[in-house]
């Protein structure tokens, strides 16, 4: 009788408990949720007596990968590491398998004795996917036994394996997981390092991918000197390693996987349907369009205004219960109006644009849920192509509709650097949300039926001016870059609601602290310098500090169609934050009356969306950019397009409307 050990291991649900019950003939809690199986349990296995062994079956925890992330993660890797089982049982769940084989890769890597048990065939099998199991073991340089832990299929068959394993086989790893130059610095690694895994009895090769990724378990583990572990960090330190490596497994994974596995996709076939209308060449942007104007339509139709209006009642209502508060305490009169028509109208006014916010990323986060989005980017990349962007950055733009600052942020995925910073200059073409705002109350006053309209008009706008832009910069500033991408469409889904709301009050957040802070305090010195002149008297707005300042610059913007005070005022406090065009306009003596005709308005809503982005946009676009010639490029550039565009919405709409 020989006396073995095999360990279990597998990712999270891939039926490791159901396996090990099914082998040792005990009762374990086998669970429909990750985690379940938190220590390592141990059984004897019943069939193995007839082929003349013992063996003891530890079922240790589930992991999704073998970097020391999680506590189960470094128990299983430690016990496979010290504890030396004779044979390692990987079992792979069939019908997640890109997602599983990411756990045998390191497992392979490591090159211990092992067999894949292939489980939930059964599963598989009803699902119509057809497995070369072979090719499979041929591949990866490891027995993949197709068995059913449930059914108890195949079973036998793996037992047989494992003991083929322990008595004749080492695992290798196969050729071509990673490129040549991964390979050189892993082969540079390995020389420095192959010595000390001889004495701990580890792979050296697994040892040296495992340093480039910068695992500190196996440099504890291996007792390194500090000058090796120097050289080490100097070959890694020089790429993201942990990520390259991570993406030459997953390629090699997918690379069998697609050479093995047909699937009969039941999801893929009806997301194949929906797209070829969808992602149809003539109908995608029709259809885009489409679905915009409706989640326009809900934001600032009837349904966005409704709960708008309930916040105003409610801000109106607070603003009469203060005053009357106020007064009846005896507060002094200059008091009472910094509170009345400083912080509340300035603040006040913002926050009544909460609901339609909330509406807008509920709708968009439920479109991205559903897996609409993706086939966006994926149409998007063709479009993108021509202006010479890769389709990675249709998502920072996507984010610009959010907020500058954190789609500047998000460009950090694009490697090529041309391709960065181009997309960042073409950030501020996409309206963000602090201008929504602005839109939302002027296109009220201005066009009440057709504002759902206007206001879409302004999104298009932008959009179009964003890709006129991005062909000039490409044969002027960026000439000659190109970045590939690669995208995989998700099968649609139905969205989640939590996912939706989680997304929703990340915006709200934002919002609410960006109106308790800056806003606030924006509205305080708004007040301020329009309710004082320059001897500190208090005076008429008209006659007030800003108002000097504004007069002074107002004669720029008349060839625009708003030529007033109050305008310039606005446009000057939004650099600050956008938001407060709103709160000084709704501030400020004749606020928003000072525009005569819709023409005026939607002239100053064009200048509005296209001038230079806010000072925390701009501070973060420089900075992003790495370049302060191309930052105050930038800032000339949309302030160069403001004008001209609105002089021309200005001009032409004087033509036809006269
Ligand atoms: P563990 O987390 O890896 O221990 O996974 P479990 O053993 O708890 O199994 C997770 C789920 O998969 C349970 O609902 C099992 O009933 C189910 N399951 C396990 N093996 C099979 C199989 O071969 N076929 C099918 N159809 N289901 C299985
Ligand atoms: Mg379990």
């Amino acid at each position: 009788m020989k006396r073995i050990c095999a360990a279990l291991v597998g990712n999270p649900n891939s039926g490791k408990t159901t396996l090990f019950n099914n082998l040792t003939g005990s009762r374990h809690y086998v669970g429909n949720r990750p985690g379940v199986t938190v220590e390592k349990k141990e059984g004897l296995v019943k069939a193995a007596g007839k082929y003349g062994y013992e063996v003891t079956l530890v079922d240790l925890p589930g992991i999704y990968s073998l970097s020391p992330y999680s506590p189960e993660e470094v128990v299983t890797r430690e016990y496979i590491l010290f504890d030396k089982p004779d044979v390692v049982i990987n079992i792979v769940d069939a019908t997640n398998m890109e997602r599983n084989l990411y756990l045998s890769m390191q497992l392979i890597e490591m090159e211990v004795p092992m067999v894949v048990a292939l489980n939930m065939m059964d599963e598989s099998r009803k699902r119509g996917d057809v497995i070369d199991v072979s090719g499979l073991s041929r591949a990866l340089n490891v027995r993949f036994v197709p068995i059913s832990a449930k059914t108890g299929e195949g079973i036998d068959d793996l037992l047989k394996a494992v003991f083929d394993t322990v008595k004749f086989h080492r695992a290798v790893m196969p050729e071509g997981v990673y490129k040549a130059s991964v390979k050189d610095l892993i082969w540079k690694v390995e020389r420095l390092v192959w010595k000390q895994a001889i004495v701990k009895n580890v792979s050296s090769k697994w040892a040296s991918i495992k340093l480039l990724e910068g695992d500190g378990l196996v440099r504890e583990t291996l007792d390194l000197s500090e000058e090796t572990i120097r050289r080490i960090d100097r070959i890694s330190q020089v790429y993201d390693m942990e990520s390259i490596i991570a993406g030459c497994r997953y390629g090699f994974i997918e690379k069998v996987v697609s050479g093995a596995v047909v699937r009969k996709d039941n999801g893929q076939a009806t997301s194949g349907k929906i797209d070829r209308i969808v992602a149809n060449k003539y109908l995608a942007i029709p259809i885009f369009l489409l679905v915009m104007f409706c989640v326009f339509f809900l934001t600032f139709g009837q349904v966005g205004i409704f709960m708008q209006d309930c916040v105003n009642v409610f801000i109106k209502y607070l603003g009469i219960v203060t005053e009357t508060g106020l007064k009846k305490l005896g507060v002094q009169e200059l008091i009472i109006d910094l509170i009345i028509n400083g912080v509340l109208a300035g603040v006040g006014g913002v926050l009544s644009f909460l609901p339609q916010i909330a509406i807008l990323f509920f709708l968009i986060s439920i479109i991205e849920d559903t897996g609409y989005m993706a086939r966006i980017a994926f149409i998007m990349d063709k479009l993108l192509g021509k202006i010479g962007l890769s389709g990675k950055a249709f998502i920072p733009m996507l984010m610009g509709f959010g907020c500058t600052v954190s789609a500047c942020l998000a460009t950090r995925t694009i490697e090529d650097r041309k391709g960065r910073q181009m997309t960042i200059m073409l950030l501020p073409f996409m309206s963000c949300s602090a201008k929504l705002p602005i839109y939302g109350f002027l296109a009220q006053c201005f066009f009440k039926e057709s504002r759902v309209w206007v206001i879409f008009s302004l999104y298009v706008l932008g959009i179009l001016l964003m890709i006129i832009s991005g062909v000039m910069f490409k044969n002027t500033l960026f000439k000659g870059s190109d970045t590939p991408f690669v995208m995989e469409l998700p099968p649609y889904r139905v969205p989640i609601l939590k996912n939706a709301l989680r997304h929703v009050w990340e915006r709200v957040e934002h919002f609410l602290k960006k109106a308790a802070t800056l806003i606030f305090v924006m509205s305080i010195a708004v007040w301020f310098l329009q309710s004082f002149n320059f001897k500190l008297q208090y005076v008429e707005s008209s006659e007030s500090i800003i108002s000097v300042a504004g007069k002074a610059i107002s004669v720029i913007f008349k060839p625009l169609g708003f030529g007033s005070w109050q305008a310039s005022v606005a446009l000057l406090s939004g650099l600050a934050a956008k938001e407060a065009v709103v709160s000084t306009l709704n501030m400020l003596y004749g606020g928003v009356h000072v525009f005569k005709t819709p023409l005026e308005a939607y002239s100053f809503l064009v200048f509005t969306l296209l001038y230079v982005p806010c000072m925390a946009a701009f501070s973060t676009m420089k900075k992003e950019l790495g370049d302060n010639k191309l930052a105050l490029l930038s800032a000339m550039w949309q302030t160069f397009i403001a004008y001209v565009v609105s002089f021309l919405v200005y001009l032409v709409g004087k033509l036809v409307l006269t």
